[in-house]
């Protein structure tokens, strides 16, 4: 399963060069040519899936297998203070590139790089009794 207009798709196809960190059957885990730090990763699966909830789970296996050996690779031999895992889904999120990717960020303490400090507020019982109405009880 690929997609033709898949910069991803090509980068597993050889046919755009990419410097690859790690390869197995079914993952992929390649440098980013636009890092937000040195050793910003991006892992995918060989088979083009769009979101996370495309994915069988015996393949999101394999990913996150790649995505921690490859963080313990990065953060052993680059020697940076911790690294983020990113993913993102639907345009909302984030997401450019629509072919399931996990992004592996090194970071230093002092990098001035983004913060994971988002405003939030404690929700009511009553919001939060809502909100898990509306997940577990929706069909589809
Ligand atoms: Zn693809």
């Amino acid at each position: 399963m690929s997609n033709d207009d898949c910069i991803f798709c090509k980068i597993i196809e050889k046919e755009i060069p990419s410097k690859i960190l790690y390869e197995n059957n079914e993952t992929i885990a390649f440098l980013d040519n636009f890092p937000i730090s040195q050793g910003h990763t991006i892992v995918i699966p060989k088979k083009h899936y769009t979101n996370l909830e495309d994915i069988p789970i015996n393949i999101l296996y394999e990913i996150m297998g790649t995505v921690k050996n490859v963080s313990n690779l990065i953060y052993k031999n680059l020697k940076n203070d911790g690294y983020n895992i990113l993913q993102n889904n639907y345009k909302a999120a984030g997401q450019i590139i629509n072919h399931f990717h996990i992004q592996i960020i090194p970071r230093s303490i002092a990098d001035g790089k983004f913060k994971l400090l988002i405003p939030r507020e404690q929700s009511t019982e009553e919001e939060l009794n809502q909100t898990l109405k509306i997940i577990k009880d929706s069909k589809y």
